[in-house]
């Protein structure tokens, strides 16, 4: 589809598209939309077969962080960037990294970067030389890793989901399959196998095996069988994509509650698969709120009590997402309008403010 009728289809504001002749550095900036607010998400390095895939996740990243901040009752709209690398793997660098921030300060604050996949705290500082626009940091700019928040969010989810099926809430005794123990799936680990669940994993990287089953003796399965081994609640915390409607068939749980952003490859089909199916979806974007609540509610001035609070009504969040599903065709369904209802409120207000202020 040409570039112009994917922007409008999904409803950007802005996309932007840089390169860096010093390192060769290839990035896009998406705006999704502001209305409730400058729009903060991460930047995602990785390796791209074709400029059209790069897109595609860039402009689906960045809409699904406008309803994750809307949904969250964050004053913040949703964006997100991506550095393209040259090959799968390549090591970042300080150049690449502060190029980047360059290219983050031209939006002048509309956008504000964190990290997402191949992007660390480090790099976040390194965009912090350039910009201020720019969260998550630990010595430049201030926030940290959020994933232990997102892994919070994720299991708080997890919760409001065995409370929706009528389920005493305490995880001794279930087993959660989590596809990908990298920075959210390791927390998460923590927080179920302290809570008393049994965890089984599939990471394609052997390092964050190993180290998810010296710290919490994890059950391994290969990365082919995570998806579709029997569990109570499934949690892809990889990449997005990997639930179609071949892979909902398959899938032997009870509930999916994600960490990773864009789980369904078609949410509105995959969704409605999974619910004829009778299993409970916990929308992607509820779920995984934690992170960027802890990064965005910072960057407006929240307290640490404030910044709790909102991590923990994800839990009543996801809930009544799942409480309204019955009057849309799936709990995506009624996360989405959930998003749209308050991005309207948040239009009202400030069409309501710029009227007041013309007098
Ligand atoms: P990460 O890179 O630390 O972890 C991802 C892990 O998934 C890695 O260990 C990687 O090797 C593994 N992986 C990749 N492909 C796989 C496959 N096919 N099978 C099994 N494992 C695979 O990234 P992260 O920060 O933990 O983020 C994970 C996901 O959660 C991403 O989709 C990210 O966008 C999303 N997310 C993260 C945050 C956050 O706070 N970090 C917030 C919201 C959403």
């Amino acid at each position: 589809m040409p570039v112009f009728e994917q922007i409008i289809d999904r409803g950007h504001e802005r996309v932007c598209f840089h390169h860096d002749p010093r390192t060769g550095l290839k990035a896009i900036i998406a705006i999704h939309n502001t209305t409730l607010g400058n729009a903060l998400g991460g930047c995602r390095r990785w390796y791209y077969e074709t400029e059209d895939d790069a897109l595609y996740d860039v402009l689906r990243l960045s809409q699904g962080m406008t309803y994750k901040c809307a949904a969250a009752g964050l004053p913040v709209g949703g964006a997100k960037s991506l550095v393209m690398l040259p090959k799968p793997g390549h090591q970042a660098t300080e150049a690449e990294a502060r190029a980047m921030g360059r290219f983050v300060d031209t939006m002048r604050g509309t956008y504000i970067a964190a990290e997402d996949v191949g992007v660390t705290t480090q790099f976040v500082d390194w965009m912090a030389g350039e910009t201020k626009h720019v969260m998550g940091g630990e010595k430049v700019s201030h926030g940290g890793d959020p994933s232990p928040h997102t892994a919070q969010g994720v299991f708080n989810s997890m919760k409001a989901a065995l409370r929706h099926l009528g389920k005493s809430v305490d995880f001794k005794g279930l087993t959660v399959a989590i596809q990908g123990v990298g920075n959210v799936g390791h927390n998460l680990t923590r927080l179920l196998t302290q809570a008393g669940a049994k965890v089984i994993g599939a990471d394609i990287n052997q390092a964050n095996v190993d180290r998810a089953v010296k710290d919490f003796k994890i059950e391994v399965v290969p990365v082919s069988e995570i998806l579709t081994v029997k569990c109570d609640i499934l949690s892809p915390c990889a990449l997005g994509g990997v639930i179609d409607g071949h892979v909902a068939a398959k899938l032997r749980c009870q509930v999916v509650c994600p960490g990773a952003n864009n789980v369904l490859d078609d949410p509105d089909e995959d969704a409605v698969i999974l619910k004829s199916r009778g299993i409970l979806y916990v929308p992607d974007f509820i779920a995984n709120a934690g992170g960027v609540i802890h990064l965005a509610g910072l960057h407006v001035g929240y307290s640490d009590q404030q910044l709790a609070q909102k991590i923990a009504d994800i839990e009543a969040t996801a809930l009544q997402v799942m409480g309204d599903a019955g009057q849309h065709t799936s709990t995506h369904a009624a996360a989405v309008a959930l998003g749209d209802r308050k991005i309207s409120e948040g239009a009202g207000k400030s069409r309501r403010r710029e009227e007041m202020a013309a007098g």
